[in-house]
């Protein structure tokens, strides 16, 4: 590998790319990494990081109202000051842009800042400087995509919205996915009349069905104004700056500020990779094989660019196994996408591993259902009419395991040790011999007896 400037060459440094250019540097490699807008990528600037930090600032608001049956007299309504959480998410995250460039220093990765084009199998360009490698990873990630429709211009994406110059007091989301879903309820609990509108007749495709249900009727009582089976037919800009938006069936909207929440493509343009005729999916991600080559092998790719599940822990673990692969010379077998934890940050949250009771009667025919819809304890006291549900799925024919879902308070907390048993294979007679801990919603994961349904 001698031959080249660098043994890896890394394009992004986000999640993934950093993970790879750290662990690569630490087998010996030569690396370097170029990031042409923030360190850490979607995940620390506009994605987990800062929606996770105002999704905690939209709890505190229903916190407020129920804390007054435990006895605690605040002043009501509470005011929300915009501009105090949204400064703050700017300083927490320069302090992680300041973690991120300070590993990649210890590591010995040179950092250049600057947007790099491929030029060919083993070269890239970046700020004016040609720099050859034996390997280039194509660590990108993706971008918003909004639909077309008049007026799509006065649409705010993920990358906007974090950082508005003031508060929407009328909020409305398009889209049906977890994002979308997401800013509709931190919206809502921080204060905004939310509206979420989705073309489909029920959001969250793909998750188990009871629990989007459930999950619509819990946003629905918390305020969230769900509007399915319909679309956005144009927006128009008035006078007081506010939106018009007219949807497909009819009804007019006025709001300040309008999200789409869309869906993302892969960020590959100006990259340089359609002039060396990339195999792509169909989907418009770049193809790869188990090792993470793409049809050029010397030219890697990993993360939300190749379409593997969108998620950072994804993109982490698909980073370490590159590097075991490419530069530990490791034989390893493909990595294995089953039984990917995962938690939606909706109101309440939503945290999920394995199957669905819909996949998992396609994949088993026999299953037992197990689940418990209850009013969690806290709210005995708070006031709140907020339920929460947990399900376990079952493969009738061998007792295990195979998915676990939930609804309620901190449901991704929750999940993740449960997901450690649905991989182990654990079976629902693990489950029923584990002693629970008491008083908590958790241990109805080791006390549903009785099956729903089979
Ligand atoms: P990214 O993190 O997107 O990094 C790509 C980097 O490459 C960027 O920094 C970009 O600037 C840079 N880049 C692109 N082109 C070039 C170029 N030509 N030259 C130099 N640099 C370039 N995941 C979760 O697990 N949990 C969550 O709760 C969660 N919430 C999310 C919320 C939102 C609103 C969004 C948008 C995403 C969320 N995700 C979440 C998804 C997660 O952020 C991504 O899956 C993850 O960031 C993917 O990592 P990546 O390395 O593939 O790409």
């Amino acid at each position: 590998m001698t031959d080249y400037d660098y043994d890896l060459f890394v394009i992004g440094a986000g999640s993934g790319g950093v993970r790879a250019a750290r662990t690569a540097a630490a087998t010996g490699a030569r690396v370097a990494i170029a990031e042409d807008r923030y360190l850490g990528g979607t995940c620390v600037n506009v994605g987990c990081v800062p929606k996770k930090l105002y999704s905690y600032a939209a709890h505190f608001h229903e916190a407020f109202t129920e804390s007054a049956g435990f006895g605690w007299q605040l002043p009501q309504p509470a005011e929300f000051d915009w501009a105090t959480l949204r400064d703050n998410k700017i300083e927490e995250i320069k302090r992680l842009n300041g973690i991120y460039g300070r590993l990649l220093e210890g590591a010995d990765v040179r950092l250049i800042n600057g947007r790099a084009r491929v030029i060919d199998a083993h070269n890239v360009e970046v700020v004016g400087e040609t720099i050859s490698a034996a390997k280039i990873l194509v660590a990108v990630g993706g971008w918003p995509w909004t639909p077309d429709f008049p007026g799509k211009e006065h649409a705010l994406n993920s990358n906007d919205v974090f950082d508005l110059e003031t508060f929407p007091k009328r909020f409305l989301v398009l889209g049906g996915g977890y994002i979308a879903v997401e800013f509709a309820s931190i919206f809502n609990g921080l204060g905004s009349d939310s509206h979420l509108v989705y073309r489909g007749e029920l959001f969250l495709r793909g998750f188990d069905h009871e629990i989007r249900e459930f999950t619509r009727n819990e946003m629905e009582k918390k305020g969230v104004n769900l509007h399915f089976e319909t679309n956005i037919e144009s927006v128009e800009k008035q006078s007081d700056d506010s939106l018009k938006v007219t949807l497909t069936n009819g009804e007019t909207l006025e709001v300040d500020a309008l999200l789409s929440a869309t869906g993302r493509r892969p960020h590959l343009q100006g990259l340089g990779l359609d002039k060396l005729d990339i195999e792509l999916n169909p989907d418009g991600t770049l193809k790869v094989n188990d090792r993470f080559e793409t049809s050029i092998p010397s030219i890697l790719a990993l993360g939300d660019v190749t379409g593997a599940p969108e998620l950072t822990p994804v993109a982490l673990a698909e980073a370490m196994h590159m590097t075991r692969v490419h530069f530990a010379d490791e034989k390893l077998p493909t990595m294995d996408y089953n039984n990917i934890a995962t938690a939606v940050f909706c109101h309440p949250n939503i945290g999920t591993v394995g199957l669905s009771e819909e996949a998992a009667r396609a994949e088993f025919g026999a299953i037992r259902v197990y689940t418990a819809d209850f009013r969690p304890m806290k709210h005995t006291l708070s006031g709140s009419d907020e339920r929460c549900l947990m399900k376990l799925i079952v493969d009738d024919a061998n007792d295990r395991v195979v998915g676990a879902h939930m609804v309620g308070e901190d449901a991704g907390e929750l999940i993740q040790g449960i997901a450690i048993a649905v991989r182990a294979k654990l079976t629902k007679a693990d489950f029923d011999a584990t002693v629970g801990i008491h008083p908590t919603g958790a241990e109805e994961f080791v006390t549903m007896r009785t099956p729903t349904r089979c």
